[in-house]
This record gives structure tokens, C-alpha cells and sequence, in this order.
């Protein structure tokens, strides 16, 4: 696994993006903006499973007046994505936003980006350049590939806040194509210091969507590419916070709650594993200290195949040795299998 580019911090509210902090997980509310009441909801639910910082969507100026109320209800920095309107940046800044999203595809004159970064510079709030491969602004290298067209346009934004004077740029360069996403992020990450928030773009509903994001934003961290990742999916965003961390733990990158080890079940196994591993994990979804645990599905192969798990089960025929770091504690009977294995997960 490659070190982690090196990239300029820059703080989005509490939140530090980039540098050596932690790799963010972030999410987007898909709740009417407009809807104060709805939109905090959504943001405590969020919260609640380690949700870092959340963007909304600002598709008029209500939404954007919203942002003010929206923020006293919650702790997590808001960021405002804005299409096509600048005068919407402008409001959300004055309603509090921590952050704004531009797409160089949607806000590309000059005089109204100048507008923007000079009310974020005032308030010290970063932008995100979001190129995205679907409305990428007209290049004028129409040659390049859409990867490069992508860098093209991000890197003309940039330039543009640059010569104004602000540096507090993230960028992102998001394709539903996980190899052009790869690509282009392989490529601007030679070329600017800014953090990079990394994601596959309209990646479909979680069993599709989590697999192609997992390819993109996982081959991207390995290389050392990324400081907040997002995984775009067509489901409640909770499932896209899971997701994220469930990347960043399979790459250690963070810790973040337990993680399960379950063995796929084969011929040898006398209960019904599969049910079994899906009651532990939703127990351990109350559980939000760091731990491995471990179901396993016979005691022939279980301790030993999940040695490095914390606390764990092997099962037999209607009993289970449950062990902790591979060595045997007890056995315990099939009706306590549940309790018993949650029990010493609270106690260790
Ligand atoms: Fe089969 Fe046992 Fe391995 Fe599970 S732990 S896959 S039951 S051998």
C-alpha cells in the first residue's frame, strides 16, 4: 500500500480535510432541503453512525436560507451544493455554510466564480471544485480523453481561484466509470497539493453501487489517493456512511465500530451460519467501540481460521465454543449462542 499523498489541510467547520487527519466520511441528505424539520433528522441519523460532514442540496434560495436553522439543529459542518445560480453560493454563505460545492460545468463565468470565492474568502470557507464526467464544461482539447477533459476542467477552476487569491480548495473528479474516475484522480493527484474528496458518481443501489464505489475509492486510497470519500448510492445515506467506513476499515485506515469475520459456511457446518452471522451483526450495529468478532461456522477449523478475532464462535451440532483471541473461554448451548457471544463482546 502506498504512503499517503501528501495534501494542504483545510478546515471545513470542526472538521479538518486533508493533511494527516483522519480520511472523512461524508454523506448528502436526500431530504427537500426547504424541509427544516426533515433535513436535521436526516443529518442526527447520520450523526449517529459517524457521518463526518453532509452536503445539501441548495436547489433554490429557500434551501439555501435554510442552511441557517438547519445548522443550529446539528454538529456536523453542512456544505452547500450549488449548480447553475451563483447568487445561491452567496446566500448559503450568509446562512452559514461550512463548505460550498461548485461545479466548473454549471458556474463557469469568471465575474460570478469571482463573486463567490470572494465571500468565502471573507468568511474562510473552502470550495469544492466537483467536476463531474456528465457535465463537464465545453474543452477546449476536445481530444483528450473524458478523464483528462475532467482534470482539464478542474484544473482551470483552480487556476482561476488561485489567481484571486484562495487557496481553500478541495477538488473531486467523479465518473460513474470507475476506470476513468481512477484515472483522473491518478492523474491530478501529480499535479495539485489540495485534498481530494474521492467517490464514484451515481454508482446505483447498495449491491451494485457499494461494489463499484469499493473498487474506485478502495484502488484510489491503496495508492495513497484520497482525504474524504463519499459512496454515492441510491438508498437512505446511512447506508452510504457504513459503506465508507467499511472501506476505510479494510484498508486500516481508520477504526470505526466492530468488524465482523464470518466464515461463508461449507458442508462441514451443523447450524445455519448464515442467519446466525446476520443476527451478530445486527447486535454489533450497537456496538461502537472497535472489536473483531468472529462467527464461525465448525470447531474444527473456526478458533484457528479466526485467530486474530477478538471474540468469537465455533459451532457445532446445537453447542459452540466461544473464544477470545483464538483460545477457548467456554462452550455454550445453541439458545445462547446470541447472548452469551454479546455479552463478552460488552465485557471485553
Ligand atoms: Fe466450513 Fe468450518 Fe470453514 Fe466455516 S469454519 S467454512 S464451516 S470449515
Amino acid at each position: 500500500m502506498n504512503p499517503r499523498r501528501r495534501s494542504k489541510p483545510i478546515q471545513i467547520g470542526r472538521v479538518t480535510v486533508g493533511g494527516d487527519a483522519p480520511i472523512v466520511v461524508q454523506s448528502m441528505t436526500k431530504t427537500d432541503t426547504r424541509d427544516i424539520k426533515s433535513t436535521i433528522a436526516q443529518i442526527k441519523e447520520l450523526e449517529d453512525c459517524g457521518g463526518e460532514l453532509v452536503r445539501v442540496a441548495v436547489p433554490d434560495m429557500k434551501a439555501a436560507e435554510a442552511i441557517s436553522p438547519i445548522k443550529q439543529g446539528v454538529s456536523t459542518p453542512i456544505i452547500a451544493d450549488i449548480h447553475f445560480d451563483y447568487r445561491l453560493a452567496l446566500m448559503a454563505l450568509v446562512a452559514g455554510a461550512d463548505g460550498l460545492r461548485l461545479n466548473p460545468g454549471n458556474i463557469s463565468e469568471p465575474e460570478q466564480v469571482t463573486k463567490i470565492v470572494q465571500a468565502a474568502k471573507e468568511r474562510k470557507v473552502p470550495i469544492r471544485i466537483g467536476v463531474n464526467a456528465g457535465s463537464l464544461p465545453k474543452s477546449k482539447k476536445p481530444k483528450l480523453s473524458i478523464a483528462e477533459q475532467m482534470v482539464e476542467a478542474a484544473l482551470e477552476q483552480v487556476r482561476l481561484l488561485e489567481s484571486l487569491d484562495f487557496d481553500l480548495i478541495k477538488v473531486s473528479l467523479k465518473a460513474f466509470d470507475v476506470p476513468t474516475t481512477i484515472e483522473a484522480y491518478q492523474s491530478i493527484a501529480r499535479k495539485i497539493a489540495y485534498p481530494l474528496h474521492i467517490g464514484v458518481t451515481e454508482a446505483g443501489p447498495p449491491r451494485t453501487g457499494i461494489i463499484r464505489s469499493t473498487v474506485g475509492i478502495g484502488t484510489l486510497l491503496y495508492q495513497g489517493i484520497g482525504d474524504t470519500i463519499r459512496v454515492s448510492l441510491t438508498a437512505h445515506p446511512r447506508e452510504e456512511v457504513i459503506a465508507g467506513y467499511e472501506i476505510l476499515k479494510s484498508l486500516n485506515l481508520r477504526q470505526h465500530g466492530p468488524v465482523l469475520v464470518s466464515c461463508p459456511s461449507c458442508g462441514r457446518a451443523e447450524v445455519d451460519i448464515i442467519k446466525l452471522a446476520e443476527a451478530v451483526e445486527k447486535e454489533l450495529l450497537k456496538i461502537t467501540k472497535p472489536i473483531k468478532v468472529a462467527v464461525m461456522g465448525c470447531v474444527v477449523n473456526g478458533p484457528g481460521e479466526a485467530k486474530d478475532a477478538d471474540i468469537g464462535i465455533a459451532c457445532g451440532k446445537g453447542r459452540a465454543v466461544l473464544f477470545k483471541k483464538g483460545k477457548k473461554l467456554r462452550t455454550i448451548e445453541e439458545k445462547d449462542f446470541i447472548t452469551a457471544l454479546m455479552a463478552e463482546v460488552e465485557r471485553f
